[in-house]
């Protein structure tokens, strides 16, 4: 038998199966999906066995054999593996990248070498001798830490030892020690061949006669009998107990919010929208609808009453949530609903406990994951819905290779199961909005919030005006007002600093010189918790300078506003209220996003202060007012959707208000009220804002109306990055059609990154069948050609941002 094997190894020509010979001994059990370990070149790699065959077209004796059977079940389905195929082709990616990015991380392959004494009595080196005491392998690791490198190698040449590799995995099963205790009749004996002196055991071995026969974990048998490890060592020698692991799961902390309660009676709109999503699960047939709802109005409690007719159908149900900021109050309500059936997925897991939750769905334990993107492979194998909640968040779109769209995956796992999608959000994504009014996608539209609280009444604020009027400070007379309104009815109160592209920089104010990173063309942010400048894009630090670098002049300050410094503005203003900031600082500890989330909704604070992590998902009913200190930011990006990224976010926002039986009010500070994005906000209907923003993207030519692909080209010499993004930009001239429209190359948005200069070329096309083919050509000419001079360069289709 001879199986197809895709190596962990990345690199331009491997990137195809191998054929090796399966033992015999294995073949009864190998299946397609299962980790191997097998010889490649002069070392042994981790391997998936993708199909298996009776003949090669290779020569039998020129092929290798498997080595080493890694899984006794396969970790990736039939389903899976088709699936990674179409990714590699979709994202332009290696095959073993779109493998490895269906499992989670712990499985990734861990290598570690070690030494196989072959001929002891050879060993002259009395050192080398003792080190090895006996042992027939030794960790390569512990003998270079010894520094015996010199004497391995000159064995290792005389063949006295050989050096091999273990192919394990990352992060193993977590196992637990158990104690089972013998029986009495046995323990009596144990107990009276003991020596006068052994006191200890005495004690133990009496204490297990009257535990005979249990088993408990060893954490607890030495909680309970205060003994040393040494001892029980001891009598479990004498044959008194039977120690064995057994494996556990690692339990991730409980979010323990409270849940909302279950309604009892739909809304019309979720009536007719649930309807036709019973239509579509029982027919057994793809669909895909957009599930467009107003904040509130509902759509979360749609997702489960769907989930809850896909599980009574024996099938199980795959909900992405964009990140941490909506799981604990997101799964707090499927848990509640659904209990043990649920595993979760987040990114706040440590790697042992994302494999743990990865196992109990493999396994079939649990029905339902909710998780972030990479949720989307969850080795389920009957699916029977999948849901992207908030579809329009761009972290749904990884940025590095395999440089995969959730939402496609998801497109594709429904159609070979045939069953429905649901894309919902409150503000979809132009392209999904505009594929649901061709009729690609089923459109369901909740207008009303559930509980008909009326959406928050939205202030916008023209910071321009409070400027002239000698309002210098970043809250507006009629913000701090609705401040102070709220301290005094003692309701809650959220504050939302847009930080991108907005943090603090550091500004000469004689000269206008802003402190930039040396290594990249962006300017510093300024860190307040130790007065240092950071780059936010290669990690360059350095102090604040105390004079300006162009101009010597002293009066060279900070400008712009970080959360810490809007905590500090509060504190002066509203010295009574108790603030919670929550930032990329404060919840960088594991669990610290859920406390403060817990500590807000216990009221122990009247303010919370965040970025865009507060925008979403929160649902607390004494929040009344949201204040935007500054909605302008995102606007300026270089980048098409800037427009778009600021309605939603606007949009998103202001929901966290009123969402209860308490009126919400909404204060949105900007110095460019007159914008559409802006203006359309205040009255938070999506369908202008919609209308609006397709005239601008059809005048442009971007998404929806053209599809676009980036190549981005870096070097450390700007002469040779331009010089092959112009070979890059004539060799997809040369191969794509003429209608393509092939803009650049041109230097980047930011363009020089970490000392690299960065170029680019955006393609735009409505229809471009050699499209695949022209870059795959492209990017093996840059693997076997261009790589080697220290060029890099990247393909992202349908990007999410063009920086
Ligand atoms: P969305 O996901 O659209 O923002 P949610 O599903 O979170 O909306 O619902 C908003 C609030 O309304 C929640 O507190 C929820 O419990 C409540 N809710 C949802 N559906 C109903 C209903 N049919 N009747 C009463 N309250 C409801
Ligand atoms: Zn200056
Ligand atoms: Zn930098």
């Amino acid at each position: 038998m001879i199986a197809e094997v895709i190596v962990d190894v990345a690199a331009y020509p491997i990137d195809r199966p191998f054929d090796y010979i399966v033992p015999q001994v294995i073949e009864s059990i190998i299946e397609p999906g299962v980790r191997v370990k097998v010889p490649f070149g002069r070392r042994n790699v981790l391997g998936y066995v993708t199909r298996l065959k009776n003949e090669s077209e290779l020569e039998i004796d020129k092929l290798k054999e498997i080595d080493e059977l890694i899984d006794l079940e396969p970790v990736l389905s039939k389903e899976l593996l088709e699936l990674s195929k179409w990714l590699a082709v979709q994202t332009l990616s290696y095959e073993i990248d779109a493998l490895q990015v269906m499992l989670p991380a712990a499985m990734r392959a861990k290598y570690e070498k070690f030494i196989v004494v072959n001929e002891p009595e050879q060993i002259e080196s009395e050192d080398f001798s003792r080190f090895i005491a006996g042992r027939k392998r030794v960790s390569m690791k512990e003998a270079i830490e010894f520094d015996f490198l010199r004497v391995l190698k000159k064995y290792a040449a005389e063949g006295i030892i050989t050096v091999d590799t273990t192919v394990g995995q990352k992060t193993a099963v977590k196992k637990e020690r158990m104690i089972r205790i013998g029986k009495k009749s046995e323990l009596q004996r144990i107990l009276e061949s003991l020596h006068v002196n052994a006191r200890k055991q005495t004690e133990l071995i009496q204490w297990m006669i009257e535990n005979e026969g249990q088993t408990l974990r060893a954490k607890q048998l030495f909680e309970l009998t205060n003994i040393q490890p040494s001892v029980l060592k001891a009598v479990i020698e004498r044959g008194a107990a039977i120690e064995e692991y057994v494996e556990v799961y690692r339990e991730p902390e409980a979010p323990g919010m409270k849940d909302v309660a279950i309604p009892e009676q739909l809304t019309d709109e979720q009536q007719v929208a649930l309807a036709q999503l019973s239509t579509s699960i029982k027919s057994g047939k793809a669909e895909t609808f957009l599930l467009h709802g107003v904040t509130g109005s509902g759509k979360t409690e749609v997702y489960l009453r769907s989930i809850q007719e896909v599980l009574a159908k024996g099938q199980d149900a795959i909900v992405l949530v964009p990140e941490i900021s909506l799981t604990p109050q997101m799964t707090s309500r499927f848990k509640a609903r659904f209990g043990p059936l649920v595993a979760v997925m987040h990114s706040a897991l440590s790697a042992g406990e994302k494999y743990d939750e990865w196992r109990k769905i493999h396994r079939g334990e649990v029905k339902v994951v909710v998780g972030a993107r990479s949720a989307i492979f969850a080795p389920f194998e009957n699916v029977g819905i999948i849901i992207l909640d908030e579809e329009h968040e761009s972290t749904y779109k990884q940025e590095d290779t395999p440089r995969y769209h959730a939402r496609d995956v998801a497109i594709r796992r429904a159609e070979y199961y045939g069953c429905p999608v649901i894309l919902g959000s409150a503000t979809p994504s132009l392209e999904s909005y505009a594929r649901a009014s061709k009729g690609v996608y089923t459109l369901l539209t909740l207008m009303k919030r559930a509980r008909n609280q009326q959406l928050p009444e939205v202030n916008i604020v023209d910071m321009r005006e409070e400027l002239r009027t000698g309002n210098r400070s970043m809250f507006s007379v009629p913000l701090a007002e609705a401040i102070r309104k709220r301290l005094e009815a003692n309701e809650q109160i959220v504050l939302f600093l847009n930080k991108r592209g907005f943090s603090a920089f550091v500004l000469c104010r004689d000269c206008g010189t802003v402190v930039e990173c040396p290594n990249c063309d962006i300017s510093l942010t300024y860190h307040r918790a130790h007065e240092r400048l950071k780059c936010h894009y290669c990690g360059h630090e350095e102090n604040v300078p105390l004079a300006c670098p162009e101009c010597t002049s002293e009066h060279i300050r900070f400008f712009g506003t970080g959360t810490q410094k809007v905590e500090e503005e509060i504190a002066k203003l509203f010295p009574v209220a108790r603030v919670l900031r929550m930032d990329v600082d404060t919840t960088r500890q594991k669990g610290s996003h859920e406390r403060l989330l817990r500590q807000f909704s216990e009221g122990k604070a009247d303010i919370l202060l965040g970025t865009q992590m507060i925008a979403k998902g929160l649902d607390f009913p004494n929040i009344t007012l949201v204040g935007v200190l500054a909605a302008d930011t995102t606007l300026h990006l270089a980048d098409f959707r800037a427009a778009e990224k600021t309605f939603q976010l606007m949009t998103q926002v202001s929901g966290r208000a009123g969402r209860h039986d308490l009126p919400g009010e909404v204060f949105i500070q900007t110095y460019t009220p007159d914008h559409y994005a802006i203006e359309l906000a205040k009255e938070q209907h999506y369908e202008p804002f919609y209308k609006h923003e397709m005239l601008a993207r059809r005048q442009f030519g971007y998404p929806p109306f053209y599809f676009v692909t980036l190549v981005q080209f870096s070097h450390e010499d700007l002469l040779k990055v331009a010089d092959f993004a112009e070979k890059g930009a004539r060799y997809l001239k040369e191969n794509l059609s003429q209608e393509t429209v092939i803009i650049g190359p041109t230097a980047a948005a930011i363009s020089r990154v970490n000392n690299r200069y960065r170029y680019q070329c955006l393609l735009k096309y409505k229809k471009e069948p050699k499209l695949t083919e022209a870059l795959q050509q492209l990017i093996k000419l840059y693997k076997t050609n261009w790589m080697k001079s220290g060029l890099v360069m990247t393909v992202d289709v349908e990007p999410t941002s063009i920086y």
